[in-house]
């Protein structure tokens, strides 16, 4: 079976073509800057032989135009016509309470996601041009959406809600929702599968770690808690986003600074993280090279970082009680030994003892970390988000068929 997963941002298009029966990927690539100069199409076959297209893509229809023609062209495709592929599957950022799974789209399931533009209006309405693009070229065949909130419809209402009136709760929704689900799920399943664990009586902690960052609470194979909220700013400390602050503090920069909503919101969310602090970069990397020349800036954000993902693991280990895995991943958990390292230094006390050894150099791989013998397993696995849309695809158009 041929599934397309497609993942599109407000100016880009991530795509992958799938092969499900031998499990790998038959070509993938990106269009970038979609709506401004000089965008293109970066396309990668499975043998790496890889093209670039530089063109006008002026919309994301034109730009999904642009991956049909070259995942079907004699010279750089891998398929002999469109109707090779079976089903398309799209990453959509929020399910609002409505999504608890991934679904088959039907013109009734795009009215209800255009009612959630409202709760992600950065990132619904581009996820919503791909479906309708692909729904206008290639109509006949099926298309699935995979939520990143899914994953976290099992956080019981006690965990889910904030302590505001109910009465905002019932008119606006504003809860915890939590993100990057697709991910913790892929990562705690694979991680359990690695080592031979029954995820239905295990406590779990997961912590993807990149751009955007959040950590997880899984018990018995279900989300209970997660660092993300009602939007992906809250929690841990992210490249430009703040993660928890004191709304208390909100109110009186707004107030300060004379700035309206719009202004603040692109504070947190841009201006804010390892960048707000660090001054220089939100490229962990780019910080820690300036660390290790002594920046006391980016050694208080590398601090901050660190300290911030402690709290939640023993907050998460308190509310489960107890922990039994570890599991990193996200460019910074799958790729930074020190990351890893700082983080769970002084967690003995929980049973986590990383085996530096094993841990000092690692990056990009799946492997335990964790000492022999240690209570806690800590383990490292690559995400993989758009294996689990396809394979989440595929098991939604076997059912229907
Ligand atoms: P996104 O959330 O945009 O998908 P990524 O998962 O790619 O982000 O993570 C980006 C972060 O990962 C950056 O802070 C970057 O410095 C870090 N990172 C990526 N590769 C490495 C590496 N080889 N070593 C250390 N950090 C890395």
């Amino acid at each position: 079976m041929k599934i397309l997963v497609i993942n599109c941002g407000s100016s880009s298009i991530k795509y992958q073509l799938y092969s499900l029966e031998r499990h790998h990927i038959l070509a993938k690539g990106i269009v970038e800057k979609i709506g401004m100069k000089g965008s293109f199409l970066k396309h990668e076959k499975e043998t790496g032989q890889k093209v670039l297209f530089e063109g006008e893509i002026l919309d994301h229809k034109i730009g999904i135009e642009y991956v049909l023609g070259v995942l079907s062209s004699e010279k750089h495709g891998c398929i002999n016509s469109l109707e090779e592929i079976n089903a398309v599957g799209h990453r959509v950022v929020h399910g609002g309470e409505e999504f608890s799974e991934s679904v088959l789209i039907t013109d009734e399931i795009i009215h209800k996601l255009e009612k959630f533009i409202d709760l992600a209006p950065l990132h619904n309405p581009p996820n919503l041009k791909g479906i309708y693009a692909l729904k206008a070229l290639i109509p006949d065949i099926p298309q699935v959406a995979v939520f990143d909130t899914a994953f976290h419809h099992t956080i019981p209402q006690h965990s889910f809600m904030y302590a505001i009136p109910y009465a905002l709760y019932k008119k606006y929704g504003i809860r915890r929702y939590g993100f990057h689900g697709t991910s913790h799920k892929y990562v705690s399943n694979r991680a359990c599968e690695l080592l031979d664990i029954d995820p239905s009586s295990a406590k779990i902690v997961t912590c993807h770690l990149g751009n955007g960052a959040s950590a997880c609470a899984i018990k018995n194979g279900k989300s209970i808690d997660t660092s993300m909220g009602f939007t992906p700013v809250e929690g841990l400390i992210m490249g430009t986003r703040s993660g928890d602050i004191d709304m208390g503090a909100v109110a009186y920069i707004m107030d300060k600074e004379r700035i309206g909503t719009k202004s603040a919101s692109t504070l947190f969310n841009k201006h804010s993280g390892l960048l707000g602090i660090s001054g220089i970069s939100s490229d962990s990397r780019e910080i820690r090279a300036a660390a290790d020349k002594g920046d006391e800036r980016c050694l208080l954000a590398i601090k901050m970082f660190d300290y911030r993902i402690k709290k939640y693991i023993g907050s998460y280990a308190a509310v489960m009680g107890g922990i039994d895995l570890l599991v990193f991943t996200g460019g910074i958990g799958e790729n930074s030994d020190v990351s890893r390292a700082g983080i769970c230094e002084g967690l003995e006390f929980l049973g986590i003892e990383i085996d530096q050894n094993l841990n000092e150099g690692l990056k990009g791989e799946e492997r335990l970390i964790s000492k022999a013998g240690a209570k806690v397993k800590v383990i490292v696995v690559p995400t993989n988000e758009e294996l689990m849309i396809a394979i989440d695809t595929q098991n939604i158009v076997c059912e229907k068929i």
